[in-house]
């Protein structure tokens, strides 16, 4: 199987000034795309040659077919949660079980910027559910992703630096705070 970059659901400026142009370029354009083109050359001749992304992420051992795979899946999924209409809060069961597992929104978000705050070098965290769908927030180190522990996720900060540090440098607080301002709450809830 081969992998194809899917494109943006919006433009490269258009999540200004919350991720730049700039930012977009490199981070989609160069950091997504080289995970991909890995994964690519990697699957040739493997045993998961066939197997669709998320088998490979739960079942690849160690190594550089799961890192790619991994941030490959990690980064598509990461993009494909803003929008330059998003914002707000969410809605709906997702809401509800927000409200249950973190006591308010307000507090989970300050859970969660925690969590992506206190994540030592690269890294992701993420908001999933488990299998009764309570909700969990997650720190994924490297190239980390919740489905190899049986967790379904619904939303994810990059906190690599690339993700950030040519529009924050070392603001990283900062650079997570904002990216409340685009999230794609329906995308999220759809997921859940
Ligand atoms: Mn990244």
């Amino acid at each position: 199987m081969i992998y194809t970059q899917p494109d943006l659901p919006y433009a490269a400026n258009a999540l200004a000034p919350v991720i730049s142009a700039d930012t977009i370029n490199f981070h989609y354009g160069k950091h997504e795309k080289a995970y991909i083109d890995n994964l690519n050359n990697l699957l040739v001749g493997s045993p998961f040659e066939n197997d669709d992304l998320e088998d490979i992420i739960r079942n690849a051992d160690n190594g550089a077919l799961l890192n790619n795979a991994a941030q490959a899946w990690n980064h598509i999924f990461y993009f494909f949660s803003f929008s330059p209409d998003g914002g707000g809060s969410p809605s709906g069961n997702l809401a509800n079980a927000i409200n249950r597992d973190f006591g308010s929104f307000d507090s989970f978000q300050q859970q969660f910027e925690k969590a992506c705050i206190s994540l030592f070098g690269s890294g992701w965290v993420w908001l999933a559910y488990d299998s009764t769908r309570h909700l969990h927030i997650i720190q994924e180190p490297n190239a980390g992703n919740p489905l190899r522990k049986f967790l379904t996720p619904l939303l994810t900060f990059d906190v690599w630096e690339h993700a950030y540090y040519l529009d924050y440098q070392n603001r990283r607080a900062d650079a997570i705070h904002a990216l409340w301002d685009i999230i794609d709450w329906p995308t999220i809830q759809s997921r859940f």
